[in-house]
């Protein structure tokens, strides 16, 4: 009887087999590379497993994405088991390549024209998942996170949400109507995937609310974005408001509304004043040292000569 000291390429991988039912994706992982490692293989089912496990605590990492999707890509088999699942090799590949997408778009910032396009490239990515995946689960989702809740269709309405509060963000600067128009829909698609959108809600009352400013009395529309409210003592006899189609102060009696322009034409000055203050005090503290530091040299000398006349 030869005693066996060393398994070979196929024992580990079958023994990999088990441990990933298991759920013991180190040591699988462990032992489907000592099996490439052998058997070479890395254009084979292993190397896709061994991806697999390195993707399970990244799930936002764009490379691990790549590296599952190339060792994927370098696969002959139609499909594959892991663990419990049978698992399809095109499926996997469209949720590689839509994730990545997905990971890419979402991290990208930029402002005004560039939310703009950054929200329709999001609009083509939601129909993409929706045609691509549709009904179906994210694998990826169900194999490391238990979740089967989310499919193309969800992430379809999900990803039009953003889309439209991306583009949202993009026009409020220019055009708070239409921003708020944006989280209208934005808001449509939130509940359609079973969310509130209370978020959305917040914004569009935000957005759509219009003042007169307490100070120029002009109209802004946008709190937050194009007036303020700002914290002032309103005696009641001032509190006398004669436009109540754009008031310019809340009930409160304890703020005022200041349009953006007012607010930081007053924000500015306060900062220069404040400026001018800190230099001065900055200034007679150095005078203040020189002064001391003559002293000292002064004291010094003295005691100097002091010592000479001993
Ligand atoms: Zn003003």
């Amino acid at each position: 009887m030869v005693f066996k000291l060393f398994k070979s390429g196929d024992e580990l991988y079958d023994e990999s087999k088990d441990l990933i039912k298991r759920g013991e994706y180190d040591k699988a992982r462990d032992y489907l590379q000592k099996s490439i490692d052998k058997e070479g293989g890395t254009d084979d089912v292993a190397a896709v497993k061994v991806a697999l496990i390195d993707l399970k605590d990244r799930l936002t990492n764009v490379n691990a994405y790549r590296n599952l999707l190339g060792a994927l890509q370098r696969m002959d088999d139609p499909s594959f088991d892991f663990g419990l699942l049978d698992i399809n090799r095109d499926d996997l590949i469209s949720e590689c390549e839509l994730t990545i997408r997905k990971i890419e778009l979402l991290s990208s910032g930029g402002s005004g024209q560039q939310l703009m396009q950054k929200g329709e490239a999001l609009q083509t990515l939601a129909q993409d998942f929706q045609a691509k995946l549709g009904e179906r689960n994210l694998i990826i989702l169900q194999l490391f996170r238990n979740d089967t809740t989310v499919t193309g269709n969800t992430e379809f309405y999900n990803l039009m949400a953003i889309a439209y509060e991306t583009m949202a963000d993009g026009v409020v600067w220019d055009n708070p109507t239409q921003a708020a128009e944006y989280q209208q829909i934005a808001m449509g698609y939130r509940q359609q995937n079973g969310q509130s959108g209370e978020a959305n809600l917040e914004r569009i009352q935000a957005y759509s609310r219009t003042c007169t400013c307490w100070l120029c009395g002009r109209i802004a529309t946008g709190e937050g974005i194009h007036f303020y409210s700002a914290p002032a003592d309103v005696s009641p006899a001032l509190d006398k408001d004669d436009k109540p189609t754009a008031r310019s102060s809340p009930d409160d009696g304890a703020h005022i509304y200041i349009c953006r322009a007012c607010y930081s034409a007053v924000s500015n000055r306060s900062d220069e004043i404040s400026q001018a203050y800190y230099n001065q005090a900055l200034q007679e503290m150095r005078a203040m040292e020189a002064r001391l530091q003559a002293e000292i040299a002064a004291l010094q000398s003295q005691i100097a000569f002091a010592r000479m006349g001993r």
